[in-house]
């Protein structure tokens, strides 16, 4: 998976997708590798009705956030300001990465340090 929780994203399609001029970015609640699926905050929303009942006298409606498709998000670049590819990397102390293919930044640590992959200098 190219995405994690807590990740921001970019959403790039379906009903809640941005534009190029306005992107619709979120934070992925949980990351569902066997589905490919990932839930992000705010996004694919779905209200169930519920009618009025005795713990509930009001009624009302409930909304949670269903999957979307992993290949549908992006992760965001900050430095891009949108939703980019990403690679992975090891650091010169040996921490495995992940970057932007665009810009070349680091998008944060997916490995504390290890010698075996630590640059010998
Ligand atoms: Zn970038």
């Amino acid at each position: 998976m190219h995405v994690r929780k807590d990740d921001i994203v970019e959403v790039l399609t379906g009903d809640d997708a941005g534009t190029a001029q306005s992107r619709t970015t979120g934070r992925v609640l949980r990351v569902l590798p066997d589905k490919n699926k990932v839930v992000v905050e705010g996004i694919n929303r779905v209200y169930k009705h519920l009618k009025p009942s005795r713990q509930n006298p009001q009624g009302g409606r409930l909304s949670k956030e269903m999957p979307v498709a992993a290949s549908n998000v992006l992760l965001y670049c900050s430095t891009c300001r949108k939703g980019v590819r990403i690679g992975r990397r090891y650091t010169d102390d040996g921490r495995k990465e992940r970057y932007c293919k665009k810009c070349g930044n680091s998008l944060g640590m997916l490995s504390k340090a290890r010698k075996a992959y630590a640059r010998k200098s």
